[in-house]
């Protein structure tokens, strides 16, 4: 992998488009206090994911858009773009060259891009991860970072050793490990709350259940009642139909008889009747 170039369009002091080609061997930026060598080095930082406006010296991240000069208005965005020649394909994409963008507006909107396509600035920190060059790593030594260095307590030495060392990479895997523990434990904690509230309604819910079992079971019980009452009525009615109709035929037999006997004395009478008349 080998840093190619470098673009700048409206970062800080650069209003116009500038590009600096990086030829094999080393290249050296001279100029004088002020004029904008820093401003490099951070546009570097910048592309590569710097969120920190205070380590670019700014107040907020749209201080990194030419603000304007004598002589320029301030304009709306800045881009930068770095590009790596990648014929080894150190860097995880299979492409010879990989360029990568980040762009601001001053609306506050801004954009990553890999070789041109949007993505998201996780996507660039991964990318850089393994290859030593991300924006906290130390292939980028700026003005200042030397003395800190050197004034540095022993265990804050050791701890720029080690990141320089590539102890960064697991340094934040362990950090991931641990947000995501941290989740973990959160959602673990809110599921023992849901359990406790649960464990609080349960009791009541039972006898809820015992309630409605048992009220299930007595009208099953009441349904059994009333079909067997059904069923000893109509037996008692067909029993008494039963006898109103013996009944009705005796009384029919009853009448015929009287009827016969009605007559018999009817004819009787007539007979007597002719007999004295
Ligand atoms: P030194 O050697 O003194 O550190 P340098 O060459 O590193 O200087 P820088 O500090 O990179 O220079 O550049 C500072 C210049 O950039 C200043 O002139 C400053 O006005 C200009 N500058 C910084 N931010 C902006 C901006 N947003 N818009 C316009 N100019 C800016």
């Amino acid at each position: 992998m080998l840093l190619k170039r470098l673009e700048m369009n409206g970062f800080k002091s650069f209003a116009d488009k500038m590009v600096i080609d990086f030829v094999p061997g080393t290249t050296a930026i001279v100029g004088p206090n002020g004029s904008g060598k820093s401003n490099i080095t951070e546009a570097i930082r910048w592309v590569l994911g710097e969120q920190s406006a205070k380590s670019l010296r700014g107040g907020r991240m749209g201080d990194v858009i030419f603000a304007g000069s004598d002589t320029r208005k301030p304009i709306n965005f800045a881009e930068v773009s770095l590009v790596f020649e990648n014929e080894d394909r150190f860097l995880p994409l299979d492409y010879s060259e990989v360029s990568v963008t980040r762009r601001i507006f001053r609306n506050g909107d801004s954009d990553y891009l890999i070789n041109k396509q949007s993505c998201r600035l996780k996507d660039i920190v991964d990318l850089f991860m393994d290859s030593g060059l991300g924006r906290e790593s130390f292939s980028i030594i700026s003005q200042g970072k030397i003395d800190e260095i050197l004034n540095s307590k022993p265990e804050e030495r050791r701890s720029i050793f080690e990141e320089a060392a590539g102890v960064l990479k697991y340094k934040h895997r362990k950090k991931q490990a641990e947000n995501k523990l941290f989740e973990t434990e959160e959602n673990l904690n809110r599921v023992q709350d849901i359990l406790y509230e649960l464990e609080g309604q349960l009791e009541p819910l039972e006898i809820q259940a015992s309630v409605a079992k048992d009220y299930l079971f007595q009208q099953e019980e009441l349904e059994k009642f009333e079909v067997t009452l059904l069923v000893a009525e109509i037996e008692a009615f067909t029993e008494k139909i039963a006898i109103q109709k013996a009944d009705f035929v005796k009384n029919g037999e009853i009448l015929a008889a009287m009827q016969a006997e009605i007559k018999q004395e009817e004819t009787q009478i007539y007979t007597q009747k002719k007999a004295t008349g």
